[in-house]
């Protein structure tokens, strides 16, 4: 199983939208994928319609010592299951501090799963804490949607940062890589940062940045079959096809 975090420290720059559309493309060419929503706030698990509240089963369950195939659930798009997110995922912090392991909690139960999902894309929490750290450390790619705007380059840079922080702790490298997101062609800033974005020397950037598009806007529809399709979700083809194209050195010998 790919496991790919989508992941970077500033909030609303596409992190759910990109894995909802990045799901629902690996989906659609027919293969088997596992959404795990590591945000509490839990966008990703309502827009498949699954309430927080009561709280599901779910993410939490994974840092108690259960297995994918007893938390995740038929997300209702075909070929997509989730693990959804639980407001006890917020508590996690606390355990941290008293239970060393659980930074590598996630990597060990996605690496248990034997059978079934083709992909794992994880669908990070903008802050940095125990759930991120989880998330780097079982990832063998790094997604970092950044907005096309000048102000989005800090959130980027932090991103990296912590990015070659945990890279430290693991057996193999992280390959980094920018989705660039909300892009408007029309402004000179947003020119401009694209190509900030793709001469940027911590990673590599997507050339097919995703435009702003309405059509992405209502994340509920998003998780269902019938949603229009629209230039935003055919750029996330474009950039599916750059990501599967850009597989990680020891994939290509598995
Ligand atoms: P994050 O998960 O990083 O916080 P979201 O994916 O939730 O970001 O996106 C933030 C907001 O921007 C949401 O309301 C979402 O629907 C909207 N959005 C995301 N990408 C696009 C896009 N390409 N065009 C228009 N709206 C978008
Ligand atoms: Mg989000």
């Amino acid at each position: 199983m790919r496991v790919w975090a989508i992941a970077n420290q500033k909030g609303g720059v596409g992190k759910t939208t990109s894995t909802l559309c990045l799901g629902r493309s690996l989906a659609d060419a027919g293969n088997r994928v596992l959404l795990v929503d590591l945000d509490p706030h839990g966008s990703l698990t309502r827009a498949f319609g699954v309430p927080t509240e009561p709280p599901p089963v779910g993410t939490y369950e994974l840092f108690n010592d259960k297995n994918i195939s007893e938390v995740a659930r038929p997300s209702g798009y075909p070929g997509i299951d989730l693990v959804a997110a639980q407001p006890a995922m917020a508590t996690l912090e606390r355990r941290s501090a008293t239970q060393p392991g659980l930074g590598l909690a996630l990597g060990r139960a996605l690496q248990a799963e034997p059978d079934g999902h083709d992909y794992a894309l994880l669908d990070c929490p903008p802050t940095l804490g125990l759930l991120l750290v989880n998330a780097l450390a079982a990832c063998d790619r790094l997604i970092v949607p950044t907005q096309t705007d000048p102000l989005a380059l800090h959130g980027l840079a932090g991103m990296l940062h912590t990015a070659a922080m945990v890279e430290r702790s693991r057996a193999r490298p992280l390959l980094r890589q920018i989705l660039p997101t909300l892009f408007d062609k029309r402004t000179r800033t947003g020119q401009q940062t694209l190509e900030q974005l793709q001469a940027h020397p911590g990673a590599s950037a997507c050339p097919h940045p995703i435009p702003v598009d309405t059509r992405l806007r209502d994340a509920d529809a998003l998780g269902s079959r019938e949603h229009m399709y629209g230039r935003g979700l055919a750029a996330y083809e474009h950039a599916m096809q750059w990501l599967l194209d850009t597989a990680p050195a020891e994939q290509e010998a598995a």
